[in-house]
């Protein structure tokens, strides 16, 4: 039985699905959203059907895109000799917010986990050695997170890219193990960047 209207209801069911937003933070929104003016609440469910319309993978380094490629593999200012691998989008972020990072990205889309039967063919990393095929990247930065599957991802890759002749670093432990990229402040993961060492 619900104590609420079942329109309200629908709407609290959709707000929980949400990762991070348990039935009374649902109720906030949700309430939030009631007492607002009908054109607030257009704009907030426009931008969330906009947002899947508009948003797409970069079909270069699988970062969020809204053009044919990301802002970052379009910007001609990016030092092409260095490139970062992340596991996820959000991470793309994490980096960008240090301003210690000036390359390019790819983003493998998840990370190495046996145990979900996760392996490299699931990721984005055949799309990563055919990127390194025509030498111009010089250095590539490992930065997936400092848990079991962060760092065996880490080797797999350190293993499959070295053999090219290209240097591979990853950065510095200091963040908090087994955390995630995201969570981690800017100075931190910026020192974690400086520092980053040779696999
Ligand atoms: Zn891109």
């Amino acid at each position: 039985m619900s104590y609420y209207a079942e329109p309200i209801a629908r709407l609290l069911e959709e707000l929980e699905r949400l990762p991070g937003i348990g039935p009374k933070s649902a109720q906030r929104l949700a309430f939030h959203i009631l007492k607002g003016d009908d054109e607030a609440a257009r704009r907030l469910s426009d931008s969330i059907v906009e947002v899947r319309r508009l948003i797409h993978f970069c079909p270069r380094c699988f970062n969020f895109a809204s053009g044919d490629l990301c802002e970052y593999c379009a910007d001609p200012q990016r030092d092409t000799a260095s490139m970062c691998v992340v596991e996820e989008p959000r991470d793309v972020v994490a980096i960008e917010r240090t301003g210690e990072f000036r390359g390019l990205y790819h983003v493998l889309q998840g990370t190495i986990s046996p145990m979900d039967g996760i392996g490299p063919e699931q990721l984005r990393v055949r799309e990563l050695l055919s990127r390194l095929e025509d030498g111009s990247v010089t250095e590539v930065v490992v930065a997936t997170n400092p848990n079991v599957e962060g760092e065996t991802t880490a080797l797999y890759l350190a293993r499959l890219i070295k053999p090219l002749g290209i240097r591979v670093t990853r950065i510095a432990s200091g963040l908090p193990v087994g955390g995630d990229l995201e969570y981690a402040d800017e100075v931190t993961l910026g020192r974690a960047l400086e520092a980053r060492r040779d696999m």
